[in-house]
């Protein structure tokens, strides 16, 4: 049985931007309403019924669905009430807007379009199950590697130790009295030392493959991010949204401190020269055309509110309705 009540982690790599955040979720949709007939009633019935953020939302998703052949899967998406200019994804084809977001792209579909597709776009390439199995193995790997070098480091050194006591023992037997003391002793602080710098060694050794696993990690979450800006832009163009839509994201996030040096995400101006790029490899009107052909051959997705009415499902092309779908399989 699932708990829909859930606790998610979020992942800085899948954020629009950089991110932190726990996300309780209450996923379970209320019960079903009779789906409008026609795409002008869905779209009205939903302008009536959902918050304005929502609507959007809503009519977003649908068009980027629908255009770029991702409307197999249910869409969640959460808004949550925090003054951040971000976004994110996480858990399984779930879409997270803040606050901030939605309010310093007002009034501008386009942009907000190219913000959800970037996300859907971390889904459909598996970011978040690739990202995190492997973090999780690598820091696992480097742990064990650096236990097993400890050990074997402090073995060579106890051996040393011991034997620098037993000379000094034997040589107090032999020698005798305050000298043979001396001896011993030094010996024996020698191997203490010894183990001391070893123990040393081996902690740099640690911090610089840490140092090495997190910029490996933040290379590839520079790809993740370059490969979700991708998608942002072609999947929204697609969807027939402004392709300045993009841009004009990238300029609310050139304001946030930061934004100028490379992190989990390349520097926005880099962001920006690479939309540019894009924008001459896949001209507008060519995907413009490709994502209608599609949208025309579809219909409009259905939707559902959650019970607490803070996150909105966007069915797949399966709607939202087991109950439904056992009627028309087997008839009322
Ligand atoms: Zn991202």
């Amino acid at each position: 049985m699932l708990n829909w009540k859930r606790k998610l982690l979020t992942n800085c790599s899948l954020c629009l931007f950089l991110c932190f955040a726990t996300l309780p979720v209450l996923a379970k949709p209320t019960p079903q309403r009779k789906p409008a007939s026609t795409s002008s009633t869905i779209y009205q019935q939903a302008k009536k019924e959902l918050p304005e953020d929502f609507y959007t939302l809503y009519r977003i998703v649908d068009r980027i669905a629908r255009a770029n052949e991702l409307d197999t899967r249910p869409w969640r998406v959460v808004a949550i009430s925090k003054y951040d200019v971000n976004a994110f994804a996480t858990d399984v084809n779930l879409i997270a807007v803040y606050d901030g977001i939605l309010d310093q792209l007002a009034g501008d579909s386009s942009a907000l379009a190219c913000v959800v597709a970037h996300e859907m776009g971390h889904h459909v390439k598996r970011h978040i199950a690739v990202g995190l199995a492997q973090k999780n193995e690598l820091i696992a790997k480097i742990q064990e590697e650096a236990e097993k070098e400890v050990l074997g480091e402090q073995q060579a050194a106890n051996q040393e130790s011991t034997s620098a006591i037993v000379g000094g023992a034997v040589v107090n037997r032999v020698v005798g009295g305050k000298f043979g003391n001396f001896v011993g002793s030094v010996l024996g602080n020698q191997g203490v030392q010894r183990q001391a710098d070893s123990q040393k060694r081996i902690n740099q050794i640690i911090e610089k493959k840490k140092k090495e696993l997190e910029e490996r990690l933040a290379q590839q979450e520079r790809q993740h991010e370059t490969e979700a800006d991708e998608i942002g832009y072609v999947a929204s163009v697609k969807a027939g949204f402004d392709p300045e839509g993009c841009l004009r994201v990238m300029q609310v996030l050139s304001q946030i401190p930061g934004s100028e040096t490379d992190t989990g995400h390349p520097s926005v101006p880099k962001r920006i020269e690479a939309i540019k790029a894009l924008m001459i490899k896949y001209p507008p009107q060519t995907l413009g055309k490709e994502g209608e052909a599609r949208i025309s051959k579809t219909k409009p997705l259905t939707y559902d509110l959650s019970k607490d009415q803070a996150s909105l499902r966007i069915n797949s092309t399966h709607g939202g309705s087991q109950a439904d779908d056992i009627d028309r399989r087997f008839g009322k």
